[in-house]
């Protein structure tokens, strides 16, 4: 498509996307590529975003990124999962854990054996057979051997991109404060070929990473690429987010709490906590979700609340042309499960292992955007999940979520799930175990388990119960608080 080798990199946009696609590509391509990064101190980034799931570890390993230097200069804490309260109904809360619930068999799900002892009167709640759940629950924290405990972060979302600012600046990442007035497109928009600062000077650029967020100035405003809305699946459209200081020591884990027309968000740093509330405009205004958010939060404010709009869907497609967007720029589901961070280091990871260092290839492209589409439509259907299944039905918002038509893929599941008790992932897809324990938190129960259960005596299933309880105890029991644990990790 254009065999002009690539070794110009122009990054618009230094927010978390920005900057974690100039640390990698510095990081690991920065001997044959020139990059540079462009960012406007007149233009704020989204200033949210702080929690995050596991597979932010892997990507720190990639770059070698110190876990105690990031979790400093991040104010970060440890995070174990997501606690969902009035999700099921009002009153009723679980916890979505990073970890595995209990222990399958070759032919089963431990969610079979559960639903048999569960029959028989004496299984436990699902989330009892969980480590990483019960430590939560405990306020417990440590890191175990063989990565025994599944964990991820909650980080100060400003503090990481300056931490990765000074990391890339490193690896030879050049940095242009400005604001981009102007991005230079052949006529028949078949390329970007520079971009117009408002001081009047021109980059140039054989490949753009559009960073700018939802604005989308390269992939949407200049090509016009074309958005995929989902807000009939995802209806909440606003947020309002502030933080507060910290009455108490950090908890292990995010809360997330239903409320009328949306949900509320905690997220405990070590020196504050972020709030916000994530609402639908249609059943919520802006005033009252203000309003309401400062009646539900703990502890003084440390800046003043501001709402953030936002449309959930996808861009048509994250890599076109000479374009490829990352974060904000390339879609939002909703920051539900944490989930968007994860997107940018995948995107960031699949332009590194296609990277067109002797030209583009359509063929990349495509590639490109199928992979992204997969990753993207299987967790928008787990996201989707959370609003569709549940009791209740007490406002306009929930009434219209639980009366709501998904997308087959998600109906399929649900039923797949209701009628065996069986639930499979799907190629490399993100979530595994969270299926079932979303399912079941959110009130799913199968109506029947597998028939190889029934090869257990219920002594033999009682037993088999008791043993992963037991044992997840005694581990519990050799673990110490967190924020104990965390203090004692960051000073040394
Ligand atoms: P932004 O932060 O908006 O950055 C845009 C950058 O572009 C800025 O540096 C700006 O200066 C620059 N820019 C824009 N226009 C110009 C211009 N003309 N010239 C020069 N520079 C320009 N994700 C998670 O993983 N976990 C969460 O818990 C989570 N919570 C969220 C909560 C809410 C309410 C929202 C809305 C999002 C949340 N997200 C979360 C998503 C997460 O915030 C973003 O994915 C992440 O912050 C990346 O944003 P970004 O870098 O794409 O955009």
């Amino acid at each position: 498509m254009n065999n002009k080798p690539i070794r110009k990199i122009v990054i618009a946009g230094g927010g978390t996307a920005g900057w974690m696609a100039a640390a990698a590509l510095g990081k690991l391509l920065g001997k044959r590529l020139d990059i540079t990064l462009i960012e406007s101190d007149e233009i704020a980034t989204v200033g949210v975003g702080e929690a995050t799931i596991p597979t932010m570890i892997f990507f720190h390993k990639l770059l070698q990124i110190d876990e105690k230097a990031f979790l400093k200069a991040t104010n970060g804490t440890f995070k174990l999962g997501i606690n969902f309260e009035n999700w099921r109904d009002v009153n009723e809360d679980y916890l979505h854990a990073f970890g595995v619930t209990g222990k399958d068999c070759w032919a089963a799900g431990f969610q079979h054996f559960w639903l048999k002892g569960r029959d028989k009167g004496f299984s436990k709640e699902f989330g009892t057979y969980c480590l990483e759940r019960r430590a939560a629950e405990d306020n417990k924290f440590q890191h175990l051997p063989n990565n025994g405990l599944n964990y991820a972060y909650h980080i100060d979302a400003s503090a990481y991109a300056k931490f990765l600012r000074s990391f890339s600046e490193k690896f030879g990442v050049k940095r242009l404060e400005g604001k981009i007035d102007k991005v230079n497109t052949a006529d028949d928009l078949s390329a970007i070929n520079s971009l117009t600062m408002d001081n009047g000077e021109v980059i140039q650029g054989d490949l753009f990473i559009d960073c700018t967020g939802f604005r989308g100035l390269l992939i949407e405003q200049a090509l016009h690429t074309g958005y995929e809305d989902w807000s009939h699946w995802l209806p909440c459209d606003r947020a309002i987010a502030v933080q507060t200081e910290a009455l108490q020591a950090p908890i292990p884990y995010t809360r997330s709490i239903a409320q009328e027309s949306g949900w509320q968000w905690r997220i405990p740093l070590q020196n504050r906590v972020g709030n916000g509330l994530v609402y639908c405009s249609k059943y919520m205004s802006d005033e009252q979700a203000k309003q309401f958010l400062l009646e539900n939060i703990e502890g003084q404010t440390l800046n003043e609340p501001r709402v953030i709009r936002f449309r959930t869907g996808r861009r048509l497609k994250q890599w076109n042309k000479n374009c490829v967007a990352l974060g904000l720029a390339s879609g939002f589901l909703e920051p539900l499960e944490s989930t968007s961070i994860h997107l940018i280091q995948q995107g960031i990871v699949r332009l590194l292992r296609m990277f067109p260092h002797q030209g583009i290839m359509q063929t990349d492209i495509d590639e490109y955007n199928k992979q992204t589409n997969f990753d993207v439509e299987k967790i928008r259907d787990f996201i989707i999940l959370h609003y569709k299944v549940t009791n209740r039905k007490d406002s306009q918002f929930w009434r219209y979520c639980q009366n709501m038509t998904i997308p087959k893929s998600l109906a399929h599941r649900i039923q797949h799930f209701i009628e065996t008790g069986r639930v499979f992932r799907e190629g490399n897809e993100l979530f595994d175990d969270s299926w079932q324990q979303v399912m079941i938190g959110q009130g799913l129960i199968p109506e029947q388990y597998h028939p190889i259960v029934d090869m257990m005596s219920d002594e033999e299933l009682e037993r088999f119960l008791g043993q992963i309880e037991l044992n997840i105890e005694r581990t519990l029991q050799g673990m110490p608080i967190h924020n104990a644990y965390l203090d004692h990790y960051c000073s040394n």
